[in-house]
């Protein structure tokens, strides 16, 4: 329980000033990016380091309080906001990043280096990073792992998994693991660094990593391209794919989407009128790779109009039209956000079907799609549905599992789809699951209500 005695515990061990326990304070920290997941807590702590982080958990450890890590908190899943009496662990201060190991071309950062400092700190030293998100402003590297963040590269270089190549951890009882070597050959034993990643909070704090960097293309060129139908797109998008050695990333969005986008954010839309679908293609390399992006979209059937960019500027233009959705569609209330990936063949139909599903549980909900369509994710958005009311959320889910693909692509299970996992993994799975969480976390103190399946939530086998 919290009281007194772990409160001077805690400030005894980061200060006063970084035990918050007045409201107006650990306000935004109770809440989350969409606003759709809230709830209180005692006190958020801030540590500075991983000393004060192996102290502070071993200090809640003992008095059987349970954490929440927290990074940015920008993660979609409601995995990083406390429910009712979990102490907030923010990652925030562990922000520092060593400089760049050329030789090895890696980096070792704190957790709580934003991405947009480690993707600067790479591109300073030569090299870029190879994972990119729209929230790159205020996500860290702790959070990215912790929700093994996909984006908008891992058609290239991978996700998160990809890039870790060293962890340090504090365990639930407050000791360090520490692997930061980097060495790329190393079977010395169990992969913890590969299992923190999508670990959601749940079997220790993340407090630093080191992560592979990757060539830095100095030219790059954007295309939006534009089409009458989803068939047409993603044949378009598939084609690109295998073509395109030069390809960085390839997203899809619809009309409505970019009408909302220009309307709530101002943003300008290339074309004079409002097309059904919409592909994004952007392209980097060693040498210009406008004119093999040019050959292969010539080479496209069921394009209606394109827009190619090759300033920075103009390039930002387009991006704002597929980043904002997020934002935009924030501006409607709070979204159920289920973020989805699909087998090829089942994507052309999903956009139809998962309207009607939708529209059958509760016509006046509104449905928004956009998503890394190149590795078959599409983030599926419901305006309109309380907070609460799970109906849709449990019907497209149940249309996504039917189709033999994934409840949750990259933002992670969290609070919000927990119930749902057995629509994608066995009892054998989850025992497992339960298995690894109480050896490394007997006690059940870190992050207690995300990820696994609630006690009592159904384990029927999923459907395929
Ligand atoms: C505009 C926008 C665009 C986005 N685009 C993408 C995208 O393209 N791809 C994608 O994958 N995600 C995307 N996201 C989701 C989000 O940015 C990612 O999930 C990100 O990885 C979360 O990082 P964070 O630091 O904000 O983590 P938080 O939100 O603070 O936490 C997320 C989870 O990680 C845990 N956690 C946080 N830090 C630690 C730590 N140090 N140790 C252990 N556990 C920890 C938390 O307990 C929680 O379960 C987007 C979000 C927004 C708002």
């Amino acid at each position: 329980m919290f009281d007194d005695a772990l409160h001077r515990t805690l400030v005894g061990i980061v200060g006063p000033s970084h035990v918050l326990v007045d409201d107006d304070l650990t306000a935004g920290y109770r809440v989350d990016w969409t606003g759709r997941f809230r709830g209180t807590t005692p006190a958020v702590v801030r540590p500075r380091d991983t000393a004060e982080v192996a102290a502070v958990v071993a200090a809640c450890h003992s008095a059987g309080v349970a954490l929440v890590p927290q990074g940015g908190n920008t993660g979609l899943v409601g995995g990083g906001v406390p429910g009712d009496a979990e102490v907030v662990l923010s990652l925030r201060r562990l922000d520092h990043i060593e400089p760049v190991d050329r030789r090895a071309a890696q980096v070792t950062v704190g957790a709580g280096a934003t991405l947009a400092a480690v993707q600067q700190a790479a591109v300073d030293a030569g090299f870029a990073f190879g994972v990119d998100l729209g929230a790159r402003a205020a996500a860290t590297i702790g959070g990215m792992v912790a929700t093994n963040a996909g984006g908008l590269h891992l058609i290239r270089h991978g996700g998160m998994r990809q890039q870790v190549v060293g962890h340090e951890a504090v365990l639930a009882d407050g000791s360090v693991v520490r692997h930061l070597g980097g060495l790329l050959k190393d079977n010395t034993g169990y992969d913890l660094g590969s299992l923190l990643c999508g670990s959601e909070g749940t079997l220790a704090v993340v407090t630093a990593v080191r992560l592979r960097l990757v060539r830095r293309s100095e030219h790059r060129v954007a295309a939006l391209l534009a089409f009458t139908t989803v068939d047409a797109a993603l044949e378009g998008a598939w084609a690109l794919r295998d073509t395109l050695t030069s390809l960085e990333a390839i997203e899809l969005f619809f009309g409505e989407g970019v009408e909302l986008v220009c309307g709530v954010l101002g943003a300008t839309a290339p074309f004079g009128v409002t097309h059904p679908v919409y592909v994004l293609v952007a392209c980097a390399d060693d040498r210009d790779p406008t004119d093999d992006l040019a050959g292969a979209v010539d080479g496209l059937d069921g394009i209606v109009d394109v827009a190619v960019a090759s300033t920075a500027e103009r390039r930002a233009a387009l991006w704002r039209l597929r980043e904002g959705h997020t934002e935009a569609i924030n501006s409607l209330g709070p979204p159920h956000k289920l973020d989805i990936t699909l087998p090829a063949s089942a994507l052309p139909a999903f956009p139809e079907q998962v309207r009607a599903r939708v529209a059958a549980v509760d016509p006046a909900a509104r449905v928004w799609l956009f998503g890394h369509v190149g590795d078959g994710n599409l983030h599926v958005n419901v305006t309109g549905p309380a907070p609460d009311d799970d109906r849709t959320d449990e019907a497209v889910l149940e249309l996504v599992a039917s189709l033999g693909g994934s409840i949750s692509a990259e933002h992670g299970i969290g609070v919000a789809k927990r119930a749902y996992l057995h629509l994608n993994r066995t009892p054998a799975e989850i025992a497992a699951f339960r298995a690894i969480k109480e050896a490394l976390d007997p006690d059940g103190i870190l992050n207690p209500r995300v990820l696994l399946p609630p006690v009592g939530a159904p384990t029927t086998p999923p459907v395929r």
